[in-house]
């Protein structure tokens, strides 16, 4: 080989030796794979988070993933509490129970389900009192301004003494009541003179007339465990349904079975409001057909609360507004036939605060045709004439036991005369 040739080949082996560097060096650039962002994107939706926590791996509780032991086994063991155990028996058993599938985390977007036919809790006895006697300080002080700005001036002529008996007519205390509590008040501050705190002399007088030393109990429960069966009586629109139903939330505030019975057959209305109101804090109502019997409806509602031995028994009545003989007739049978299987324990008649007078004189017919053991007295909230209170019990001779105070579900409270003097003077 000449020097020339050999040059030549040297060359050559250079060329493609440098040749193969490059193509290497190529080959490499190409396979680096990209740089990861440096932080990870947030998912978009909560379904997307849900795939994300699918993508991890499920922490091993009892249950999901691992087998889980048999219950009689694990309660045996030392270390693991039956409650553990129960849990673990319970999650193996269940379809699914370890991390959601795909299809799962889709149906986990959030979206706005129907209303259940829930239970409602209704307001205990104590807190609804202190709502309520705000309320009723609220809207009776009108009558007390006027009482005590009467009662503020110095000389008190019989100009001002015929001011302050009107104030108490205008707020519905009746002629009797407000000329006792004339005269009284009149006395107190004649005999005392300037030591006398007239403020405090018609507070006396007010409380006298409402007359604090009632019992304002309600039989609630029967003797020997048998229920109590409580009579509701009134005219149409006095509130009759809606008194009912609340009674029916006061008891099961606190904690006591009740059993409703529908027997104004008169109203198909009637049955259905009532049942509605039982409805919805899980108590059950005995109806009739439209038009039957309604003896015979409180005579089943009676037998069937004996059967379920619940606490009470409320019937409801028909207040058709007739003749005092047809009231006296129908009452009274639906009284003799529910009470041969256990005696009436209450009969509360129902009345409507701002029909004034003209309700008084209705609600004497009811207490002549039936034994009337207590008021309740509704739409107390309804008028600034809270002087009825007075008039009812003085007139009918039957103490207040209950005040509706509002037309929310929970607006009916046992009616406390001290209370509701303090009310009545805005104290
Ligand atoms: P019923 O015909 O005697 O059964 O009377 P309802 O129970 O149907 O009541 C008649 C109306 O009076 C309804 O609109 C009730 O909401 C309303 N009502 C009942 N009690 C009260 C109350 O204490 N205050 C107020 N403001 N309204 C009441």
């Amino acid at each position: 080989m000449t020097p020339e040739q050999i040059v030549i080949v040297v060359v050559a082996i250079v060329v493609l030796l440098a040749g193969l560097a490059v193509g290497l060096w190529v080959s490499r650039r190409k396979g680096t794979p990209p740089m990861p962002p440096a932080t990870p994107t947030p998912p978009a939706t909560p379904v997307a988070a849900a795939k994300e926590e699918e993508a991890k791996p499920a922490p091993v509780t009892p249950g999901q993933g691992a087998k889980a032991p048999p219950a009689a086994e694990v309660s045996d063991a030392a270390e693991v509490s039956e409650a553990e155990a129960a849990a673990a028996a319970t999650s193996a058993a269940e379809p699914g129970a370890g991390a959601p599938s795909a299809a799962e985390a889709d149906e986990a977007e959030p979206s706005v389900a129907p209303p259940a036919a829930a239970i409602e809790t209704p307001e205990a006895a104590t807190s609804r009192l202190q709502r309520l006697r705000a309320r009723l300080a609220g809207s009776k002080s009108a009558l007390g301004k006027a009482l005590l700005a009467v009662l503020s001036r110095d000389q008190l002529t019989q100009d001002d003494w015929d001011e302050f008996e009107e104030s108490l007519l205008l707020a519905d205390v009746g002629a009797g009541a407000a000329e006792d509590i004339l005269t009284n008040v009149r006395q107190t501050l004649r005999v005392k003179g300037g030591e006398a705190d007239p403020a405090e002399a018609l507070r006396q007088e007010l409380l006298a007339a409402v007359n604090t030393a009632a019992t304002r109990d309600i039989a609630w429960q029967g003797q020997d465990g048998q229920p109590g069966i409580i009579l509701v009586v009134g005219v149409n629109g006095s509130g009759k349904t809606t008194t009912i139903g609340r009674l029916a939330r006061l008891e099961v505030a606190e904690g006591r079975t009740v059993l409703l019975g529908a027997a104004d057959t008169f109203r198909a209305a009637a049955a259905e409001q009532l049942t509605t109101w039982g409805e919805r804090v899980g108590v059950k109502t005995v109806r009739g057909p439209e038009g039957s019997d309604p003896a015979a409806v409180a005579f089943e509602a009676v037998e069937q609360g004996l059967k379920q031995a619940v606490d009470t028994v409320i019937i409801d009545t028909a207040g058709r507004l007739h003749n005092k003989a047809n009231l006296m007739d129908e009452l009274g049978k639906i009284k003799r036939v529910a009470s041969r299987q256990a005696p009436i324990t209450e009969t509360l008649l129902v009345l409507d605060a701002t029909t004034g007078q003209n309700g008084l004189t209705q609600a004497r017919v009811f207490t002549e045709a039936v034994d009337v053991t207590g008021i309740v007295l509704t739409k107390l909230d309804g008028t600034a004439k809270g002087g009825i209170v007075i008039a009812v019990q003085r007139e009918l001779g039957v103490p207040v036991k209950l005040v509706g105070l509002g037309e929310g579900p929970d607006d009916l409270a046992p009616f406390d005369p001290a209370a509701f003097v303090d009310g009545l003077l805005g104290r």
